[in-house]
């Protein structure tokens, strides 16, 4: 489908780009890669886990694409990413423009990688438009951190395009950034005051009842990390 959209646009040879490495962001591949595609881009710590882990995302595929859920039928290898990028920005020369791909560090996930164009920033799950962000691999604190860059980076774009949703406004992306803020901050007096039961901050923060639970967790995770 994403294929298809993209050959009404254009003849070109394409290059990839894994934002992150959740399966509706990289299962897609093999298509890429039946079609000729070499190049498949993602950041170190994205590939890693596509490598290790990926295969083991087939179950969250469920019955919406049951042959890649079963590894069995066309196109339903994973196919690795083989070109990297760690923490300095690499430029993509595609010929009469440039893309930029690059890392705000960790966020939606430990490997969101952002693709800036002269006119577009493509920001992955970094950015959800029409529904709550994502928390089961995330780093709240740093996410909330990475959306402020983001949002100081806008002006230098013309549109912002989220990992799901519609293009995204200046205001949008702010808001979300001061959302996650205050709710990093709700979430860690929370557990601070409640240790034993940190869920209690589950209703006073901004997200649906699982996704909090998902953000507290995290949270914990990397307090008892430091
Ligand atoms: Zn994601």
């Amino acid at each position: 489908m994403i294929l298809d959209a993209v050959r009404e646009k254009t003849k070109l040879p394409l290059i990839v780009v894994n934002t992150h490495a959740h399966y509706d962001h990289f299962f897609g591949n093999a298509v890429f890669a039946e079609a000729g595609v070499t190049e498949f881009w993602a950041h170190q710590n994205c590939a890693n886990e596509i490598n290790e882990r990926g295969d083991m995302q087939r179950r969250r595929v469920g019955t919406i694409e049951p042959e890649m859920a079963a590894g069995e039928g066309d196109n339903v290898d994973l196919v690795m990413p083989n070109a990297i990028v760690r923490d300095q920005p690499v430029l993509v020369d595609l010929g009469g423009t440039v893309a930029t791909l690059f890392y705000l560090g960790r966020g939606h996930t430990d490997g969101d990688l952002l693709v800036g164009t002269p006119s577009t920033l493509f920001v992955g799950d970094l950015v959800e438009q029409g529904a709550h962000p994502s928390f089961e691999d995330s780093y709240p604190e740093e996410w909330a951190d990475a959306l402020l860059h983001i949002s100081a980076l806008r002006h230098r774009y013309e549109f912002l395009i989220p990992g799901h949703g519609q293009p995204c406004s200046d205001q949008f992306v702010k808001t979300m950034a001061s959302t996650m803020t205050t709710a990093v901050r709700q979430a860690r007096q929370s557990i601070r005051d409640t240790p034993s039961d940190a869920t209690k901050a589950i209703p006073v923060l901004p997200y649906g009842p699982e996704q909090s639970r998902w953000f507290i967790k995290r949270l914990q995770e990397a307090c008892s990390n430091r």
